[in-house]
């Protein structure tokens, strides 16, 4: 029986930074610092710095706030931008929940855009007829790792004076044109869930921002609205970054670029391998480098694949099976699944393949082996 191959392996990468990451958490249970405090402080200059990288070695100055998840930073984000009931909020068809969630937290009202077939990103020329008097931000969701059409998107948002909202919670330091994700709208939400490019060992979020004002709001939600101990300016939230998980983001945050760079070789290596099969390989845009969350492919043997895969022990994952307009959570809006078409086709084709840094080119060789008979029908064999 050949070794199984999962997803994503966060053992396999504990064992390559476990001596220096040890220390770390030794270090906070030391100091005892659980809350806040200098390790938060550190981490997020450190981020912020890091999504402050330009691809020319320049650096633009940009300012970062944590919490506690990737789905509070999108509320803590509608705060920050000053969002209410009654506003709406533009987010793709096709993502994860959490990009629609923080904006009925923060009270307004998720409007779906459909998605380009190409890259799966929210398509620029649709967000105009979603346009309404009541609509205040789009939220610009760089799925799979890949940055949207930050231009595009930004020509329909200052006609219609709209704030863009990055949602790069699989997007930790991707580029469109000179600069990262972080830098690209007016205020970027960030997860450091377990499993994303950057994860913490719980759940962890930041915000990002060039403008501080907007940090500094969205940092005061974030802490009960304390200016002081005691005084509170407003109501907010309890959403803060515990020390520990902070400590563990500044060790992984150092091995970040290396880990994208090895997403990077194993998502060409794959590309290599498949390109002359029947199946629709990831677009990248000339104008982007993807941080490759995901590898995403397309194949109306979607699940004929997925079940092959799993007779060899190789985990694949669909991301996502439901559009957002198709989900059960969203009914009273009354979509049909026919209004978002391009959505409705692709959630019913896409596959996402293994992919970490730490996987080896036997298992990318293995799973490009079992997929290409799977795809000419044949019956897959090989000696392990
Ligand atoms: C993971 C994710 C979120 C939510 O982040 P959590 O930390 O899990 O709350 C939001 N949007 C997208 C696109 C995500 O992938």
């Amino acid at each position: 029986m050949s070794k199984t191959i999962s997803l994503v392996d966060l053992k396999a990468q504990y064992s390559t930074i476990q001596n220096e990451m040890n220390e770390a958490i030794q270090k906070v249970l030391n100091d005892a610092a659980f809350i806040q405090g200098e390790y938060v402080k550190k981490f997020e200059a450190e981020f912020a710095s890091f999504c402050g990288q330009k691809r020319d070695g320049a650096a633009s100055e940009l300012y970062c706030a944590s919490c506690a998840n990737g789905t509070d930073a999108i509320f803590l984000a509608m705060k920050a931008i000053g969002i209410k009931s009654g506003d709406e909020v533009l987010v793709p068809s096709h993502t994860f929940i959490g990009s629609a969630e923080g904006v009925t937290l923060a009270g307004a009202k998720p409007i779906f855009v459909e998605i380009e077939e190409k890259t799966y990103l929210i398509d620029p020329s649709k967000i105009e007829e979603k346009i309404t008097p009541k609509t205040k931000a789009i939220i610009a969701v760089h799925l799979y790792g890949q940055p949207c059409q930050m231009d595009l998107i930004r020509v329909v948002a200052e006609k219609y004076q709209l704030f863009v909202v990055e949602d790069a919670a699989q997007a930790h330091g991707a580029y469109w044109k000179n600069e990262r994700t972080g830098a690209l709208a007016d205020i970027a939400t960030f997860s450091f869930f377990p499993g994303k490019n950057l994860g913490a060992y719980g759940d962890a979020g930041a915000l990002v921002s060039r403008n501080k004002e907007l940090i500094d709001r969205a940092r005061l939600f974030a802490n009960h609205g304390r200016v002081e101990k005691y005084e509170h300016l407003f109501e907010g939230i309890n959403s803060r970054l515990d020390s520990l998980q902070a400590a563990i983001l500044s060790v992984k945050l150092k091995y970040l670029d290396s880990w994208t760079e090895k997403r990077n070789q194993i998502a060409s290596q794959y590309i290599n391998l498949l390109q002359n099969e029947n199946l629709i390989l990831p677009f990248v845009q000339p104008n982007a480098i993807s941080a490759w969350h995901l590898f995403v492919c397309r194949s109306e043997k979607r699940d004929e694949i997925i079940k092959a895969m799993k007779r060899e022990g190789i985990s694949c994952g669909v991301h996502y099976p439901i559009p957002l307009h198709m989900q059960p959570a969203y009914r009273h809006f009354g979509y049909k699944p026919e209004d978002f078409p391009i959505t409705k086709k692709i959630s019913s084709e896409i596959i996402s393949l293994p992919l970490f840094p730490e996987l080896e080119t036997s298992a990318v060789l293995r799973i490009a082996d079992v997929l290409r008979a799977t795809l000419r029908k044949g019956v897959a064999y090989f000696t392990c």
